[in-house]
């Protein structure tokens, strides 16, 4: 896979020693155990997969060497460039402004921006309407693009599914921002509706049996489905994509519900569903796939705790909390400044939005830790934590004698 030029300061010696030896060993990436690094009483097992994303890596390079190349243009993001706090903070400082937040608030007035003007659009992509705004101000949105290309397959997909006269089921969270740009990139393609669950699933049921009213539907999915949109016609012969970072288990649950509820409403065969079902495989990006089963091969190791790190906004990061809350105390961080001392961390309670601390987070004795982190956290930060962890905890963090565990 392709390598990017990005910031050293995002780089770590320990992450970039265990993937490279990790690659070497495991060439078609099949072994998902995770990587064991000893320091005195401690025991890390990190991941096989975990951080910088291509998309990422590429938004990175992309924005930063926009910067260096152009010292006298305002250069402006539509909104965060990925969902990691320190490096949204780097190209602030660097002078990048921002114009919306992540649920597409304006934070500038687009009256402000002119076509002297440079605008970046982030890894998540955007929607069609505001690349017709920046073409509207003499703005090129292709010139300073770094959609993800895993993101743009998505679209792919459900044009190709449009086209051949599927309406499209989006899994997705509706307020971020790949969902509203993929919503919008496949609303001129298809009839489109966003679920977040396969609750929203389940409830589509009625809608499809003709069993509840197109009002009762509009007022359900609010906000949710292309304009004109008709459970009559439209939820007879659909197909489902989704966001690339949700949790593989519950879009494939997704897909089976619906898949079953169109085969009961047509009384399909296995073979005549196909012209009421698209036979779509996920659309989750290598990245999401890898980093959950990385997580899954994780906890089949013995452990105590796991460490999550990533933005509190990140989808994908919140997905790997998920799978090891199911297994075992898990503590999502952004970085090591949430360790407070060898007593307590901050952490991030994803599902109430709020930030909780816990004592004695790490019992005395024998510790084994397991560590991963969203594909929007830098090596560098994931070093950081496992130092941080060391060093609260009276060992002594020897870079070194931690590469020659590796060896
Ligand atoms: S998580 Fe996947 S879709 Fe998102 S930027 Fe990374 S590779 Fe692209």
């Amino acid at each position: 896979m392709k390598t990017f030029d990005i910031p050293i300061n995002y780089r770590s010696e320990l992450v970039s020693a265990i993937n490279h030896k990790r690659k070497n060993d495991d060439k078609l990436k099949k072994d998902f155990t995770p990587t064991l690094i000893k320091i005195g009483r401690l025991e890390f097992k990190i991941a096989r997969h975990f951080g910088f994303c291509y998309g990422v890596e590429n938004a990175i390079e992309i924005a930063f060497k926009t910067v260096e190349a152009n010292p006298n243009k305002r250069i402006f993001l539509l909104s965060e460039m990925i969902h990691n706090p320190q490096v949204n903070e780097d190209l602030i400082k660097n002078g990048v402004r921002f114009i919306q937040d992540t649920l597409g608030n304006p934070y500038i007035d687009w009256t402000e921006i002119s076509e002297d003007d440079i605008v970046i659009i982030p890894a998540f992509g955007t929607t069609k309407e505001t690349n017709e705004l920046l073409k509207e101000k003499g703005i090129n949105p292709i010139q300073y693009n770094t959609t993800c290309p895993f993101v743009e397959k998505v679209w792919k997909r459900g044009s190709q599914i449009g086209n051949k006269g599927y309406s499209l089921i989006l899994h997705g969270k509706p307020q971020h921002e790949e969902t509203r740009a993929t919503f919008s990139q496949c609303a001129s393609e298809a009839p489109t509706l966003i679920i977040k669950n396969l609750q929203e699933a389940k409830n589509l049921r009625k809608y499809i049996k003709q069993e509840a009213s197109q009002q009762d539907f509009q007022k359900e999915f609010k906000d949710r489905y292309t304009t004109g949109f008709s459970i009559e016609k439209d939820l007879q012969k659909i197909g489902v994509i989704n966001q690339t970072t949700m949790l593989a288990e519950d879009t494939q649950e997704i897909a089976n519900y619906l898949k079953g509820i169109i085969s009961e409403v047509h009384n399909s065969s296995d073979e005549d569903i196909k012209i009421h079902f698209a036979d779509t495989r996920d659309t989750l990006c290598y990245a999401t796939n890898d980093n959950q089963s990385a997580v899954k091969g994780m906890l089949q190791t013995e452990a105590d705790l796991a460490i999550v790190i990533g933005g509190y906004n990140s989808s994908n990061t919140s997905h790997l909390v998920e799978l090891c809350e199911e297994k075992l105390p898990t503590y999502y961080i952004k970085d090591g400044s949430e360790i407070k001392d060898e007593k307590t961390i901050h952490h991030f309670d994803f599902h109430n939005k709020k930030m909780i601390e816990t004592t004695d987070y790490l019992a005395a004795g024998k510790q084994k830790i397991l560590i991963t982190a969203g594909a929007s956290c830098p090596d560098a930060i994931v070093e950081s934590v496992i130092k941080r962890v060391v060093e609260i905890h009276g060992e002594h963090y020897n870079l070194e004698t931690i590469l020659k565990q590796l060896n």
